[in-house]
């Protein structure tokens, strides 16, 4: 089984797994925030990766270091900013290490790389820095990027499992039962159950605030019950996400194949 940490090779053997034309690159996106009493700092970043790994192992690619710090906490998806630990990058400042990754890359050769964002704040900020990079690359150079956030493919059976009475939606699942479950799953060792807090979800209204009003966030900074979380919900969470992050790869990326779904 070939190694899936790019850092774990030699720049010799890096050019020999970029032989093959179709080999993947996975770039995980993550966060250094807050999750609750119960999940560490590091959840998006840990999660982000350990999925990339498990997709890597499947379609034979490689796993690049994590972008380990994120756009800045909302209260309505990650508690926001007020909390120790949560450390931010501006937009600009993600966009930027983003696109300059990215060219670097493609100088290498790389032909197909997958941004698995884990922080849901990311999204428009990794967006900015794809199109900076292929802007900057060109329309020929050969370079196709997939983005992805990875709790969007879980299905409607997987959620309707993991959340029998109803699932709140993916922004109030910050610390809660998916990435719980999932950190129970991947790195059990680093979850503690016994303080998961005992509250009610948050309950946001339909607008901002600059400043944001940090009462509108629950003390422990979880948004909605984590109480649910299982280490086999997890599992299959997992799985199930893993094995349909794979699937698209190969859809989109399989020698053959150069078109886009739509
Ligand atoms: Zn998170
Ligand atoms: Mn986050």
């Amino acid at each position: 089984m070939n190694s899936v940490l790019m850092s774990s090779l030699s720049w010799v053997a890096y050019q020999e797994r970029l032989q093959d034309g179709e080999l993947v690159l996975l770039l995980p996106c993550g966060a250094l925030e807050q999750h609750g009493p119960h999940l560490p700092l590091g959840t998006d970043a840990l999660l982000s990766d350990a999925i990339a790994q498990a997709v890597a192992a499947k379609v034979n690619g490689l796993v690049a270091p994590t972008l380990s710090y994120g756009y800045k906490s909302q209260p309505k998806s990650g508690g926001g900013q007020h909390f120790p630990g949560t450390t931010s990058l501006d937009g600009q400042s993600l966009s930027q290490i983003t696109r300059d990754v990215i060219r670097e890359f493609a100088r290498h050769g790389v032909k197909n790389l997958v941004v698995v964002d884990g922080h849901y704040e990311n999204q428009w900020f990794l967006t900015e820095g794809i199109d900076l990079a292929m802007r900057e690359l060109g329309a020929a150079n050969p370079l196709r990027i997939m983005r992805l956030e990875y709790w969007d493919f879980c299905t409607e059976e997987t959620l309707h499992h993991v959340f029998p009475e109803g699932f709140p939606g993916f922004a109030l699942e910050h610390a809660a039962v998916i990435e719980t479950s999932l950190m129970l799953h991947y790195f059990p060792q680093l979850v503690h159950l016994d303080v998961i807090p005992d509250e009610k979800s948050a309950d946001f209204p339909p607008y901002d605030l600059y400043p944001a009003c940090t009462h509108w966030v629950p003390p422990s900074g979880v948004l909605s019950s984590a109480k649910g979380a299982s280490a086999e919900n997890g599992a299959l969470m997992a799985e199930q996400i893993t094995a349909s992050i794979a699937k698209a790869i190969t859809y989109e990326f399989s020698k053959g194949h150069n078109k886009p779904l739509c």
